[in-house]
């Protein structure tokens, strides 16, 4: 296994869990890849940017449950979004049943207008009418979300205040730049199939603390896990792989070789030999990819009550209390202090604003949505600029997003980018990892456990529920 982000590290666990002697090696110090924490040198641990789930990722949750992390996420039924007029919108389910659970809610929301509510309503109804799969998602050639909208005559208020909030969120992206199949799937699996796949998990750890149970899955199994241990090549005689080569010309070699890296990196481990036989990698630099900003305050007290919140029409997208989430129930550490962090997805704006100018835009905003902000003093800052935290889902990017099983006997891929159907996401990762594991044990013709049923870890979607369980079949399992 190279490569031990959530992609690498789901395969490796499911590979362990299957019986075979796992041999992952990790470049960094640290577990987690792009949904990792590490510690500042002032002794702060940061996550590389917060990360969060939702209730229709159930690959992530099987993993978590896997390696007994599930404890570490507490789950959220209530969302909450400040507008810079002070109005606040809250979103939850109530007591209708699938599709319309959240309809309550929606009528109250007090940032959208009625017309703005109506258009949204009837893009909603074309969605469940179609069962998720609306028309012009298989024209020939893909749309982008910001199409589909217009064709469904949204208004100015409902995109930038309702879609382009979820969904720049969801999928890194600006609409105009976001095939609509992932848009509309976020809807459909996340807020219309089923009455909880909104529900939003957050971290309740330092990312990195999720993955202490990775290491004793593998090890446990006689496996190992390799740190500060980076790739440098893939060595193969035509296409018969022979090792994967270290520094100092150190090699290892395996059954089976699983790539978990990023798209990008991925091509210059490869031999000139294996780039001609596997025609996938060629299409990978045609796979752009998209920025997200973190920002991280440090007040000097508490300023926010709520775990987390949503801003609409400013720079910065979420708010999330970090000392609440962290377990402090008043919101403020032991020193005092309130520790926020905030997210910009598809932050291309900020890519080249100092990171001062980034703060300064931040404060404003913050200080502006949380009155308790403009008293308070700011101790610290920090912000981190991820320049390709995840590929970008522009319409027609499946089509170069390759299998997890090469034509390469004993090569295999994993990672968000690979074909899961899934955007850039840990959800998206995992599903490429158990997807990878799957294809090596068939590959090695050892599919069949003791039971003789094909090693299965890939999960089902969250099953339809109320109305929609009457328009959309049960998923049978395979
Ligand atoms: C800022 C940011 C915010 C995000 N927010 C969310 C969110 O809220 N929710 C969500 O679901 N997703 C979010 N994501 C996306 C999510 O982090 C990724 O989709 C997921 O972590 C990808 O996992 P991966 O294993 O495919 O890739 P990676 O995490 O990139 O893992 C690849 C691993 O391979 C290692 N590697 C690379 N080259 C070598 C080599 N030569 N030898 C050995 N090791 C190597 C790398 O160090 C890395 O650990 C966010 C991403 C970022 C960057």
């Amino acid at each position: 296994m190279i490569g031990g982000g959530l992609a690498g590290l789901a395969c490796g666990v499911a590979l362990a869990e299957a019986g075979w002697r796992v041999r992952l090696f990790e470049q960094k110090p640290f577990l987690g890849g792009r949904a990792t924490s590490y510690v500042l040198p002032n002794g702060e641990h940061v996550d590389n940017c917060q990360h969060v789930a939702l209730g229709c990722c159930t690959n992530l949750a099987d993993f978590y449950r896997r390696v007994g992390s599930a404890d570490k996420i507490k789950f959220f039924d209530e969302l909450v979004f400040l507008d810079p007029q002070g109005r606040r919108g809250t979103m939850k389910a109530g007591l209708l049943p699938a599709p319309f659970h959240m309809t309550g809610s929606f009528l109250t929301f007090a940032p959208l207008a009625m017309r703005d509510k109506l258009s949204i309503a009837r893009a909603m109804l074309d969605i469940v009418a179609a069962k998720g799969n609306t028309a012009d998602l298989a024209e020939p050639r893909p749309i982008s979300m910001l199409e589909w909208l217009r064709r469904r005559r949204q208004t100015k208020g409902a995109i930038e205040r309702f879609w382009r909030v979820v969904l720049v969120s969801a999928l890194d992206e600006e609409l105009d730049r976001t095939d609509a199949r992932y848009g509309v799937d976020v809807f459909w699996k996340a807020f219309l199939m089923n009455s909880t796949g909104y529900r939003m998990g957050v971290p309740v750890v330092p990312l990195a603390e999720l993955y202490a149970g990775c290491k004793a899955a593998i090890e446990s199994r006689g496996g190992e896990v390799n740190l500060r241990s980076p790739v440098r090549s893939l060595h193969a005689e035509g296409t018969s792989i022979r090792a994967v080569q270290f520094d100092a010309g150190r090699e290892e070699s395996a059954g089976a070789y699983v790539f978990a890296v990023a798209h990008d990196a991925l091509f210059d481990l490869m031999p000139e030999s294996i780039r001609r036989a596997e025609p996938s990698l060629a299409n990978l630099s045609k796979i752009k990819t998209a920025p997200i900003t973190g920002v991280h305050f440090w007040f000097d007290r508490p300023v926010m009550d709520e775990p987390f919140v949503t801003l609409l029409d400013t720079n910065t997208q979420w708010i999330f209390n970090k000392t609440m989430l962290y377990g402090d129930q008043q919101g403020a550490t032991n020193n005092g202090e309130q520790y926020l962090q905030m997210v910009i997805s598809a932050s291309y704006d900020l890519l080249k604003k100092s990171r001062q100018e980034i703060i300064d835009i931040c404060l404003r905003e913050v200080r502006q949505a949380l009155p308790r902000a403009q008293a308070a003093q700011l101790m610290k800052s920090t912000v981190i600029k991820e320049v390709a935290a995840t590929f970008s889902p522009q319409p027609g990017v499946d089509c170069w997003r390759p299998q997890q099983q090469t034509k390469i006997p004993g090569l295999f891929f994993a990672g968000d980018w690979t074909a899961t159907g899934w955007p850039a996401t840990m959800e998206g990762a995992v599903r490429s990892g158990y997807l990878a594991a799957e294809a090596a044990l068939r590959a090695a013709g050892t599919s069949l456990p003791a039971s003789g049923t094909a090693h299965q870890f890939l999960q089902p979607d969250l099953p339809p529920s109320g109305l929609i369980s009457m328009l959309v079949p049960k998923q049978k399992p395979k």
